[in-house]
Parts: structure tokens; C-alpha cells; sequence
């Protein structure tokens, strides 16, 4: 049975780590997606754990031979979403989480139509500058554009199925918890899941 795909998206600093890290702790069906990145790694970041973490040039190159199923420009840096590994783990049935951006979504939704939509917003514009001046990973400039950015990120929010503000952390946990849990009890992977049950419905 196919594994089901997870796109969470999120401004920056909205809480999207936070939130899936937690996810992932709840849930060891849920697996997480590493993307490809060219941006430096953060302190603690690992490469291959956080992210692939590789230079514009290979990032080019790796493109330009079609492995990646998803790419975008994200302030400033380029992130992308590796093709074959993908398709692999939702063929062999694992339920696969991916953290990109509205853009990268787009493409995924194209080539995954059942995908699951998540959207993560922030309470307000001013609690979102404050997270990310709290988290301490970003120079002034970087919190700066981030900002800028965000509305225009929002703005995108009626493109995906379901929308956790992210105001009470337990309590958004819960929500994202809940969205995974009742993607699981749709119809398709159900049918999938219980094919007798089904068969004896469809008997005269
Ligand atoms: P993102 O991955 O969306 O950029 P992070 O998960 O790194 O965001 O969260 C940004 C900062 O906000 C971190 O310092 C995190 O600990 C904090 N944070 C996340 N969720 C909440 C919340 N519900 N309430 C308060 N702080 C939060
Ligand atoms: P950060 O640099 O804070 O880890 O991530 C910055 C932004 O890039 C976030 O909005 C994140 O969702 C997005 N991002 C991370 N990986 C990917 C990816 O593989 N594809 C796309 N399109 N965006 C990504």
C-alpha cells in the first residue's frame, strides 16, 4: 500500500521544526524528508540529518540531471526535494513528512495530487519576529528578510488542506497529531488497508 506524503509548510520562525520534531517523537510511522540545501548549516545542524547540505554547483548539477522532484529559491538559498528517494518510500508504504515552502508544495501537489497540506501560522507578525529573534540562529539582516517575506508566504494558505495556528505549542502538537491521524482513516487507504471488508460490502 502507498505511504502517505505530508507537505508542512510555514513561514520561517512559525514553529514548523519545532512542531514536526515533536511529530515525529509521537509517531515513529512518520518519517521526515532531507532536503538538499545550499545554505550554511546552522550550530548543530548535521549534514544528512538536518539537511544535504552542498554547494551551488552540485546543487546545479543534480538539478540539471533531474533528481529532484521539487526545487526552489528560499530566501536566497536554493532547497530541493530528492525524486528517487521519494517515490521510493511512498511506494514501499511509509508515510513520509516533507518541510518546504509554498512554492515547492505547488510542484509536489502536481505530481502527488493525494498529498496531505499542512499550513502552519504564527499567532501574529509580531510573535513570529519574536521567535525568530528568540531562536538565535539568524543575523539581523536574515530575521530582517524573513519578515519581509512572510505575509507573501501567507498569503498562500487557502492552497492547502488543513491550517494550524501555532499559538499554544502542546495544543498545535495535538492539531498536527490529529491531521496525520485522520489522513490515515481516509477513504483510499482505508479500502487499501481492509480489503475484505470492503469485498464482502461489494458482494450481491
Ligand atoms: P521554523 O522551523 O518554522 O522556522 P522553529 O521550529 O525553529 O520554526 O521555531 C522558531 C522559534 O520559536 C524556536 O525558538 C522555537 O523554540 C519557538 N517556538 C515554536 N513554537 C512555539 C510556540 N508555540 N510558542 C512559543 N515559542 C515557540
Ligand atoms: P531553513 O533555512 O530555515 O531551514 O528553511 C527555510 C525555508 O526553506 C523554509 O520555508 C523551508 O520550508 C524551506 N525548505 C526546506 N527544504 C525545502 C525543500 O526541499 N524544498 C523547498 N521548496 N523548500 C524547502
Amino acid at each position: 500500500m502507498p505511504g502517505t506524503l505530508f507537505v508542512v509548510t510555514a513561514p520561517s520562525g512559525a514553529g514548523k521544526t519545532t512542531l514536526v520534531r515533536g511529530l515525529l517523537q509521537r509517531d515513529a510511522r512518520v518519517q521526515l524528508s532531507v532536503s538538499f540545501t545550499t545554505r550554511a548549516p546552522r550550530a548543530g545542524e548535521q549534514n544528512g540529518r538536518e539537511y544535504h547540505f552542498v554547494d551551488l554547483a552540485t546543487f546545479r548539477a543534480l538539478r540539471d540531471r533531474g533528481e529532484f522532484l521539487e526545487w526552489a529559491e528560499v530566501h536566497g538559498n536554493y532547497y530541493a526535494t530528492s525524486k528517487v528517494w521519494l517515490k521510493e518510500q511512498v511506494a514501499a508504504g511509509r508515510d513520509t513528512l516533507l518541510e518546504i515552502d509554498w512554492q515547492g508544495a505547488q510542484q509536489v501537489r502536481k505530481a502527488f495530487p493525494d498529498a496531505v497540506g499542512v499550513f502552519i501560522l504564527p499567532p501574529s507578525l509580531d510573535e513570529l519576529e519574536k521567535r525568530l529573534r528568540g531562536r538565535n540562529t539568524d543575523s539581523d539582516d536574515v530575521i530582517s528578510r524573513r519578515l519581509l517575506a512572510a505575509r507573501g508566504e501567507m498569503r498562500h494558505v487557502a492552497e492547502f488542506d488543513y491550517v494550524i495556528i501555532n499559538n499554544e505549542l502542546q495544543e498545535a502538537l495535538e492539531d498536527l497529531v490529529a491531521v496525520v491521524r485522520a489522513a490515515r482513516l481516509r477513504y483510499a487507504p482505508q479500502h487499501l488497508r481492509h480489503p475484505q471488508y470492503f469485498d464482502f460490502l461489494e458482494q450481491d
